[in-house]
């Protein structure tokens, strides 16, 4: 039987800073089965939708993003942490579930003729998500909907992005 990527996750308690429980989503990379699965879900999901860019937050966003851009057909553009992108860019910052920062794309990433698919390995309060909803408002391009391995329905990241757009709200687990 396939293995369920889910019941690859471990989770640390305290980890990065006290209170949290982070998810170690490594295992799920490292298996080829439950990796094609997670990839596959995604990109099933959001199949015909004329989707031309996915679009993934630094770091796990870009490992998750990618392959499903190309299961897609589409692009992929990368959203990077401030001063990393060479050209002229559009910035959002965020309020992460420890902390605060901000995401970077090139202007001429998106156009708005693209449309667009979030992707990243994990929704928590659905921070990261906003600034990608806003960097992608900021190009004119439309947004096809978002899709995630992980939910931590318990931080009600769908209440927050609900603030921000009615796009699709997709995740596996
Ligand atoms: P949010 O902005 O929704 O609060 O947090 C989601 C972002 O932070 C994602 O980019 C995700 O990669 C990262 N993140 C937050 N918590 C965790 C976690 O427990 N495990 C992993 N793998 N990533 C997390």
């Amino acid at each position: 039987m396939a293995v369920d990527p889910a019941s690859l996750i471990i989770d640390l308690p305290d980890y990065p800073v006290p209170g949290v429980v982070f998810k170690d989503i490594t295992p799920v990379l490292a298996d080829a089965e439950a990796l094609a699965a997670v990839v596959d879900g995604i990109a099933g999901r959001f199949a015909g939708r004329g989707v031309t860019k996915v679009i993934g937050a630094e770091a796990r966003g870009f490992i998750v993003g990618a392959p499903v851009a190309v299961a897609l057909g589409a692009g992929f553009v990368p959203a990077r942490k401030p001063g990393k992108l060479p050209r002229d860019t559009y910035a959002a910052t965020y309020e992460l579930e420890y902390g605060s920062d901000a995401l970077e794309i090139h202007r001429d990433a998106l156009t708005p003729d693209d449309v667009v698919l979030i992707v990243d390995d994990l929704v928590a309060t659905g921070g990261t998500v906003r600034a990608l909803v806003k960097l992608v408002e900021d190009t004119g391009a439309q947004l096809a909907g978002m899709g995630f391995f992980l939910e931590l329905a318990f931080l009600n990241p769908r209440a927050a992005i609900a603030e921000v757009t009615d796009a699709e709200v997709f995740s596996l687990h």
